[in-house]
């Protein structure tokens, strides 16, 4: 099936589905047992249950808040650009008015994090797009997350489709990175997404709870609170093809329904969940209405400033 065939698919099982509901903002104790509401390929398990939701906005009722809970936007911006085009970002950056609804990090190629550590406004935080798997040593080319938290970059991006695919890295080897960057003091935006032909065999939210499961097998219950999971579907990055707000959804409702029973109840509710893959200006708002999306983490966009801009401001939409 093509990724339009896909859309159009899930466009129509949406459609047909009119009860169906997230996760996050569904109060009362049968908040995680809505299997019938959803594609039978994604159906919750049926002992679990997430109360409310755990950002402050709209209702709940139990909230175990290990995270901020504010919608959080990074910005990816991979290995692009030299001096003369950064200075120009940050510039624009620093001119954007950021709503106080959202957390944003943005993630310079790792020659430029001091250049842009010193010039970026503080409304941003900055993250490295890697960092080994261990402490420092003959690892040629690898940065230790020892030297991120020693040169004050307090986030990490880990297990970017990118590396997964280009570098080898496995499941174990981005679970192990992660709970090696969590003990030296960084927070992780941890990416988990399937193929196109991965979703076209249906095994979607099977390759989203192996690679998390991978990360479960590392980090501890309370490791979660510095963990934001970043859903990119890989046939969305850097495509143009960006995935429905429906398929977005509920693909995020079982990673938060998967963490439920994996974690916790109290872990499932209070960790966000970005989604990634072509958000852009003109998507980003009923992508951001989604009720189990709680930011995005963006590539391309992020190298437009005022597009950036409006991509976070996207937070007030998510309501
Ligand atoms: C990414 O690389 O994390 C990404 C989402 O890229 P893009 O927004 O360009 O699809």
């Amino acid at each position: 099936m093509s990724v339009v065939a896909a859309h159009q698919a899930s466009a129509a099982r949406a459609a047909a589905r009119p009860n169906f509901s997230g996760l996050r903002r569904v109060s009362g104790p049968n908040a995680l047992t809505r299997g019938s509401d959803v594609s039978p390929a994604l159906a919750l398990p049926a002992a679990s249950s997430v109360r409310g939701r755990a950002s402050g906005r709209g209702s709940r009722s139990v909230v175990a808040m290990a995270g901020t809970g504010r919608f959080v936007v990074g910005g990816n911006w991979k290995c692009n650009g030299n001096t003369a085009s950064i200075v120009k970002l940050v510039k624009e950056l620093n001119a954007g008015d950021i709503t106080a609804d959202v957390e944003v990090i943005c993630a310079p190629p790792m020659v430029y994090l001091p250049k842009v550590q010193s010039t970026l406004d503080r409304k941003y935080q900055l993250a490295a797009q890697n960092c080994w798997v261990g402490a420092g040593g003959a690892f040629t080319g690898e940065v230790a997350a020892e030297m991120l938290v020693d040169a004050g970059v307090p986030w990490v991006i880990l297990g970017h489709s990118e590396r997964r695919a280009l570098c080898g890295e496995s499941d174990e080897f981005v679970g192990k990175k992660t709970k090696y960057a969590i003990d030296t003091g960084l927070s992780v935006m941890a990416c988990i997404g399937e193929t196109l032909q991965e979703r076209e065999a249906g095994a979607t939210l099977d390759v989203c709870r192996r690679q998390l499961q991978a990360i479960v097998n590392e980090i501890s219950t309370d490791d979660w609170a510095k963990v934001v999971i970043a859903y990119e579907p890989v046939w969305a990055i850097g495509t143009g093809k960006v995935a429905t707000p429906e398929q977005a959804q509920e693909v995020h409702a079982g990673i938060r329904a998967f963490m439920a029973s994996a974690v916790s109840p109290a872990v499932a509710s209070a960790v966000r969940i970005q989604y990634g893959g072509s958000v852009n200006a003109g998507n980003c708002e009923e992508l951001a209405k989604q009720e189990d999306i709680d930011g995005f983490l963006v590539g391309g966009a992020s190298l437009v400033g005022a597009d950036f801009v409006t991509i976070c401001n996207a937070a007030r939409f998510n309501n």
